[in-house]
């Protein structure tokens, strides 16, 4: 009975002898063992960093390891990293690491499937250039901007090749674009349906304060107004474009 209750408390006792001492270099074999069992078992692998240590003993307590990078296998490793950060990362939730030969990978992949996507985008954009094309009546005038935006390289260099486009049509013709449609409902909205000049809400046009950035409409908004027909004639004499 005696026997049994030493065996009990001793069994209870939390181990004060470790595998592992500090400073030591696990390897990733051993690693692959330690796996095999479960994480509440690890805990006595190594001792952590005991309470009220000064600041540099604390670094007494580190450990190297490999670790085994989760896309191909490789070993990867880890110097000066803490009985925590170890366990941390071979917990079965994050696994080990990614290597950097993967990373790049991974890093390239995105970048290409980013292209590819504003590839696809780019290819939409001479619909809205061409006078030939309108919008479907169901594309609500206020959506239309947004739809364009939403494909418009982010940077008015990168758009440069599609208003040159814009700037060889006839300003007759460029009026007739869903490019032009879409930013001059845009125009029309930001003036909340009104004569910028007179108020007035019938016959609205949007009008060219300068045509310094033909083309490029799209990044300068400020150029444009909303005005009637009639404060608008008075822009342009008789002929209203
Ligand atoms: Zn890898
Ligand atoms: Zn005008
Ligand atoms: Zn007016």
């Amino acid at each position: 009975m005696e026997e049994k209750l030493k065996k009990l408390e001793e069994f209870l006792t939390p181990k004060s002898d470790y595998f592992y001492n500090p400073g030591d270099f696990i390897t990733a074999e051993e690693i692959d063992v330690i796996l095999k069992f479960p994480q509440a078992m690890r805990k006595n692998l190594m001792p952590g960093i005991p309470n009220g240590v000064s600041r540099t003993s604390k670094n007494f307590y580190r450990y190297s390891a490999e670790l085994r990078c989760r896309k191909c296998g490789e070993k990867v490793l880890f110097e000066n990293i803490t009985k925590n950060q170890l366990l941390e990362k071979i917990s079965s939730k994050r696994w080990g690491c990614v290597c950097d030969m993967c990373k790049q990978k991974e890093i390239d992949e995105r970048s290409r499937q980013r292209s590819a996507y504003e590839a696809e985008r780019l290819c939409q954009l001479p619909m809205f250039l061409s006078p030939d094309n309108s919008f479907c009546p169901e594309v609500k005038p206020w959506k239309r901007y947004s739809l364009l935006r939403n494909i418009l390289p982010f940077s008015e260099q990168d758009f440069a090749q599609y208003a040159e486009d814009l700037k060889a049509l006839s300003y007759h013709d460029f009026l007739k674009t869903p490019y032009w449609d879409a930013i001059s409902q845009k125009v029309r909205q930001r003036y909340h349906y009104m004569c910028s000049l007179c108020g007035r809400k019938e016959g609205l046009n949007v009008h060219h304060k300068t045509y310094i950035h033909h083309g490029y409409e799209a990044y300068h908004l400020e150029d444009l107004i909303c005005l009637c027909a009639k404060c608008h004639s008075k822009f342009h004499g008789k002929e209203i474009a």
